[in-house]
């Protein structure tokens, strides 16, 4: 489906890509920046160590955060702290991705570095073992900013066949989504599994289960990862809770979760238990879960209303959903259904172990 520019960069790319690095590793290092979207720069780094990469062997690196409105033109170095290592599927052995958290220069957190809070309620309840699945839904838009595939003029046949879709007409790009699941397993991020929506152009993935800080970290590589392979079809990536307004679904971030304490035999009355401490801070839950959400929570199109919180089994219209076969077994996880498909899942799994277990110390 890629136009044959991208085709054919691609092609000559190979040539070089096969070249002998003579003992060096290229580092792709990723952050976050203000605005929710992933950035990286590369940094060549000269020795390799025998037994693999670890976020303590690379240096802490920089770059001007006034570029990426993360940081005042005068005072504009942001430091770039390694907290994770990936095989780079792009680039293939030896070389590596780099998640990194942004510092400051006076050493405290950058206001954009969700991941610090959220590691320490990671750390302050590790001992519940939270478990999270995360379901990334997302639109595909070609370079004149339609989504994929969608005539020129009007409109595709209303929502129907394409959720699940298989065949012409129902699904646009299934080859970026296979290149981006394999790129995915490559690099040992936990993708559970890809699916059409219900809007055609608008696909989803699952990430987990994760345990803790992981849970963010390997949401947030897939999401690089997504982007990285999209460039190469030429096709634009959108996490917009809402793309096409009226009767098109929106997108999301559902949210899988379960304690250890909730996985087995009597669980559901702390599965229960989570939940009404959960009703009791929904517009604080809802503040951190994504920009523009309030288009997406109609009540309509599968989500609850965004201004009441509501619960119940295998029902898609409520905020949180528990599975039926939970239901029926008395334990397992639920679903907490409200999170925007731009929200950052550092900030959603936080406030859910903040809200659950209390803040931390
Ligand atoms: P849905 O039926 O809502 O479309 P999906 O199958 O798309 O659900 O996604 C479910 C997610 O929940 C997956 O990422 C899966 O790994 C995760 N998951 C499964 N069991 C658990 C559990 N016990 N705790 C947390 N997450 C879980
Ligand atoms: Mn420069
Ligand atoms: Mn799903
Ligand atoms: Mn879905
Ligand atoms: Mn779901």
């Amino acid at each position: 489906m890629a136009d044959n520019h991208y085709v054919s960069y691609t092609e000559n790319l190979m040539k070089y890509m096969k070249l002998d690095q003579k003992g060096n590793a290229m580092a792709e290092y990723i952050w976050i920046d203000a605005h929710g979207h992933v950035r990286s720069k590369s940094k060549t780094v000269t020795e390799i160590p025998k037994d693999g990469f670890k976020p303590e062997d690379l240096p802490v690196w920089n770059f001007d955060g006034s570029s990426t409105d993360q940081a005042p033109g005068d005072n504009s170095d942001t430091y770039l702290r390694p907290v994770a290592v990936y095989p780079d599927p792009m680039r293939g052995v030896p070389n590596i991705l780099v998640l990194a958290e942004c510092w400051n220069a006076d050493g405290t957190p950058n206001k954009f570095n969700h991941r610090h809070e959220c590691a320490k309620l990671m750390e302050a309840h590790a001992d519940h073992k939270p478990w999270f699945g995360l379901e990334q839904e997302y639109t595909l838009f070609d370079m004149e900013d339609r989504p994929y595939g969608w005539p020129k003029n009007g409109f595709p046949a209303p929502q129907g066949p394409y959720y699940c879709g298989v065949g012409a007409g129902r699904v646009m790009c299934r080859d970026i989504v296979d290149a981006h699941y394999k790129a995915c397993l490559y690099a040992g991020i936990k993708i559970s599994g890809t699916n059409a929506e219900v809007m055609p152009a608008q696909w989803e993935f699952q990430v987990g289960p994760c345990e803790g800080i992981e849970m963010g970290d390997q949401l947030w590589m897939a999401r690089f990862l997504l982007h990285r392979v999209a460039e190469e079809f030429g096709a634009k990536i959108s996490v917009q809770p809402k793309p096409i307004p009226g009767d098109w679904n929106g997108a999301g971030l559902h949210t899988n979760f379960s304690t250890k304490e909730m996985r087995v035999e009597g669980g559901m009355k702390h599965i229960e238990a989570a939940i009404k401490k959960l009703e009791g801070r929904h517009k604080e839950h809802i503040a951190v879960y994504g920009e523009g959400n309030d288009l997406r929570l109609t009540g309509r199109h599968e989500t609850g209303a965004i201004d009441s919180f509501s619960y119940g089994v295998a029902n898609r219209g409520a905020s949180i959903r528990i599975p039926r076969d939970c239901a029926a077994k008395g334990y397992g996880y639920f679903e907490d259904r409200r999170p925007a498909s731009n929200g950052d899942p550092y900030q959603i799994t936080g406030i859910m172990m903040e809200t659950i277990f209390g803040a931390a110390k």
